[in-house]
């Protein structure tokens, strides 16, 4: 039996990423495009006898690797046929150093000795900034990889089921990529409902309390401040995103307890977002509050699902959710 995940796609790169042929494709393309590029520049230096390049500061940040030779002078005797002038770094050295690897954003452009103005090196806070964005942006590629990825075994699965299923995982990647509106499980598909449903008893267990306090314009009349988790969830996380549930199980309860905001979900009755800044990224743990009238009929606030949130997802998160609650 062909198995779908695995049809074209899977190219093992050397650090073992896993990368599809269309994303393989793109940076090959990409590759080759600032070859192209550094050729074409590279024989206009040498008709003008220069071969000193320099490594511009991009708008954005440079790629972590490369961050040390931004603002240096260099020079190119890859593409300009420059010799070693005993003062300047060579190209090929710095290339051979993992300067212009795949995928590298960087670039240099040609230096006029003095026209061209020096930019100050990378700053310790701008170096953590690139860290963090680029950690950002290959976590947002992957969850993009991986909607793709579900959104092709949803389609060809025959099993109305599967079908259901892996549409449902591409959507939650979408979610996590940060290109999705933010939707969270379906009430019916919660533990608790499910429950009901079915009349038996889920696994569901005290996670902590909220602080009623915050979010009390919103929601006065919150008999108690008790959350649950049902196993349900946690299967769903672990299933899902298993990456989250990794700052869901440190960080969960503190992000409820004490969170930098709390979002009230647009798309979602009853339902709050509590984010807060763990250590790289941002958790976001969704809790779908419950009133006097659900509790007498057993329910709970109970966190529904947590991810994390990349500094712009949760831009454009905060951007279409009413905010609740700002800590000082
Ligand atoms: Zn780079």
């Amino acid at each position: 039996m062909l198995c779908l995940h695995d049809t074209a796609e899977n190219l093992e790169e050397t650090k073992s990423a896993r990368h599809t042929i269309a994303d393989y494709a793109d940076m090959a393309i990409r590759t080759a495009e600032r070859r192209a590029y550094l050729t074409g520049e590279g024989q206009k230096r040498q008709e003008w006898g220069i071969s000193l390049v320099i490594v511009n500061k991009r708008g954005g940040h440079p790629c972590p690797q490369c961050a040390k030779w931004c603002g240096k002078i260099l020079i190119d005797d890859v593409y300009s046929g420059g010799k070693p002038d005993g003062k300047h770094q060579l190209l090929s050295e710095a290339m051979q150093q993992g300067f212009l690897h795949p995928r590298c954003k960087d670039g240099v452009t040609t230096y006029f000795p003095g026209v061209t103005s020096v930019p100050d090196p990378v700053s310790r806070e701008e170096l953590q900034e690139a860290a963090q964005d680029e950690a950002e942006e290959n976590r947002e590629a992957y969850a993009r990889r991986q909607a793709e990825k579900y959104d092709r075994m949803a389609k060809y699965s025959l099993d109305p089921e599967n079908k259901r299923k892996y549409a449902a995982r591409a959507e939650e990647w979408r979610e996590s990529a940060g290109e999705a509106n933010i939707t969270v499980a379906k009430p019916v598909d919660s533990g608790i409902i499910a429950t009901e449903k079915t009349g038996e008893v889920a696994d569901v267990t005290d996670f902590c309390e909220l602080d009623r306090q915050k979010i009390a314009e919103e929601f006065p009349a919150l008999p108690n401040s008790r959350v649950v988790l049902t196993d349900e969830r946690i299967k769903h996380i672990k299933d899902n995103h298993p990456e989250d549930l990794v700052f869901f199980e440190k960080y969960g309860v503190l992000t409820i307890t004490d969170p930098e905001y709390i979002l009230l979900d647009a798309k979602n009755p009853m339902t709050v977002m509590y984010v807060r800044s763990v250590e790289s990224t941002n958790l976001n743990v969704i809790v779908r509050l419950a009133l006097a009238d659900d509790m007498k009929n057993g329910k709970s606030h109970s966190v529904m699902t947590s991810y994390c949130l990349g500094a712009k997802t949760l831009k454009r998160l905060k951007k279409k959710n009413k905010t609740l609650y700002i800590r000082e």
